[in-house]
């Protein structure tokens, strides 16, 4: 029986792609802003609604340099609650996490337990679209603003999400996007930094090629964070595709809300109300009412050849280079760590069979 993971890559038929390597080995052009690496930065900004993008060569250096773009040091409050890249972003600029505790119900980072955590030190807040769930972007803009905080999102999974009518990414200082194979738009590897102005972008960029300003001068002590051309160039042929993966996604993501809402113990939490969605993630919660434990609802499933994800799972202040900070004791992240617990992530992707799904649906309703 074939394994089913928790997403699978949308790749476009192959004979689709051999143009774009065509002109790659026409042109011997392959890294260093060339052409399509130019086409992706602009055809993406449209499609996202964002004036200034510069790519990456992943989501993590996308983290770690719009850190050091706005020279943040000293001590930055984010969420428990993500993938551990968020964390490691800061452990690389030598930045203190600070752990505060989610929303219940958004699962993303408590505003109103921000301000509690400020110290002097405090110089930014790291939050997290998690699952491509806005934010309550306009609360933490005041408590940025109130205490001189930059505000920097880790928007990895809200690739196309629209909040009350405009990109999500326009909030904040910054934003980061990821093009990982796992997202729901991906260049195998890849990622994005969204920025408000050409003078931010620049300083981006310079930092995405060590620094340099011209061929002789080095101004920062920059890395190699670039995207190269057959990354750029599959990304141009996933964006003829992503409405319709998109579109898909929605269907799956509709199913299992109208085939689970009978099942006792089991909770979809419910989509925004302000924002689109990018069906990135189908997190259900599993509630001391169902039969199973969520880890026996994961073993039953892998079971069945079904690769469920526990995300996130443990959280990221329970590995060990953060356990140690006073903000990781579980006492100060009730919330995050009762989620975490409860939390599976079902497969969901363009390429999910709707008989697959109804299996899925069918072992878990079965209980
Ligand atoms: C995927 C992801 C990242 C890291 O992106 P990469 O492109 O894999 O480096 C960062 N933060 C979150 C929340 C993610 O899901």
């Amino acid at each position: 029986m074939k394994n089913i993971y928790v997403t699978q890559p949308f790749l476009p038929p192959l004979r689709e792609f051999v143009p774009y390597l065509e002109q790659i080995w026409e042109n011997k052009w392959l890294t260093n802003s060339g052409p399509f690496h130019q086409e992706l930065e602009k055809e993406l900004a449209d499609f996202l609604g964002v004036e200034h993008l510069a790519l990456f060569a992943n989501g993590t250096l996308a983290l770690v340099t719009a850190l050091q773009s706005l020279q943040i040091t000293g001590e930055v409050i984010t969420t428990p609650f993500s993938f551990v890249a968020t964390a490691h972003s800061l452990l690389w600029n030598g930045i203190r996490p600070v752990f505060v505790d989610i929303d219940p119900i958004t699962f993303n980072l408590d505003p109103d337990k921000i301000e509690a955590a400020i110290t002097p030190h405090t110089t930014a807040i790291l939050p997290v679209h998690v699952y491509g769930n806005p934010c309550n972007v306009e609360q933490i803009q005041v408590i940025a603003n109130r205490h001189g905080l930059k505000v920097i999102y880790d928007a990895a999974h809200a690739f196309g999400v629209k909040y009350k009518g405009e990109s999500i990414l326009k909030h904040g200082d910054l934003s980061i996007l990821s093009f990982h194979a796992t997202k729901v738009f991906n260049t195998f590897e890849g990622g994005a930094i969204i920025c408000p102005d050409a003078k931010t972008k620049k300083r981006i960029v310079d930092l995405k090629n060590f620094g340099f300003v011209d061929e002789v001068t080095v101004v920062a002590p920059g890395i190699n964070g670039k995207m190269n051309e057959v990354q750029a160039a599959f990304g141009l042929l996933q964006l003829k595709h992503i409405d319709k993966v998109i579109d898909r996604r929605r269907q799956i993501d509709a199913q299992y809300r109208k085939q689970l809402i009978s099942v006792t113990g089991i909770t979809c939490p419910p989509l925004s109300i302000e924002a689109t969605s990018n069906y990135s993630y189908f997190p259900v919660l599993v509630e001391k009412e169902y039969p199973l434990s969520r880890d026996a609802l994961y073993e039953k499933l892998r079971q069945c050849n079904i690769y469920a994800r526990r995300y996130f799972y443990p959280l990221i202040s329970e590995f060990p280079m953060y356990s140690g900070l006073a903000s990781s004791l579980s006492s100060g992240l009730p919330e995050a760590h009762s989620i975490s617990l409860k939390v599976l992530c079902l497969p969901i992707y363009p390429g999910l069979s709707c008989s697959d799904q109804m299996k899925i649906v069918k072992i878990i309703s079965e209980e």
